[in-house]
């Protein structure tokens, strides 16, 4: 099942679903928040020499792959969202396998924690994905969801959205 969900909108998903309502409705004041503006410093400095962003269809953007390895990579600044993480790229994973390449793994990369941590695609994991990439649609089909403040919000681009 190739999709037009992007990696963010499945991040969006398991973090917090009015985040993935108001980012898939085009409501997307990320450019302007500090933190947003910071992981995108930490990953440009930390992997200039890497640095290969690859496409998989239209609407995947890969931070860098490792092909002879066969590893794909995504770079973050923060574990806080760890979980979440780990879905955007088992996403990638995914999508690369409807696209008949299954023999990658991927790697979570964070920098400033001096981290990595490795990602493999499972069977339960698929039938995982099918069901969140149904499920994205549901959301994005109704009304924006309830704000619940929780202490990762007061971090979020979309804050003000939400709370002000
Ligand atoms: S501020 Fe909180 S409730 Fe609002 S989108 Fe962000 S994480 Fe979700």
């Amino acid at each position: 099942m190739i999709t037009s969900i992007s990696g963010t909108q499945i991040e969006y998903y398991f973090f917090c679903k009015r985040q993935l309502w108001l980012f898939s409705h085009q409501l997307n004041r990320e450019q302007e928040s500090d933190i947003v503006m910071m992981g995108k410093v930490i990953h440009e400095e930390s992997y200039e020499r890497e640095k290969k962003e690859i496409r998989i269809g239209e609407n995947l953007v890969l931070d860098f792959a490792d092909v002879q390895a066969k590893v794909i990579h995504e770079v973050k600044k923060s574990n806080k969202m760890e979980k979440a993480h780990e879905w955007q790229l088992k996403y990638y994973l995914y999508c690369l396998r409807e696209f008949g390449v299954d023999d990658f793994r991927g790697e979570l990369n964070y920098p400033k924690l001096r981290k990595t941590v490795s990602v493999e695609l499972t069977e339960a994991d698929i039938q995982k994905l099918e069901e969140v990439i149904m499920d994205i649609g549901r959301i994005n089909a109704g009304s924006a969801p309830e704000a619940v403040k929780k202490k990762p919000c007061l971090k979020c681009a979309y804050y003000e959205y939400c709370f002000c």
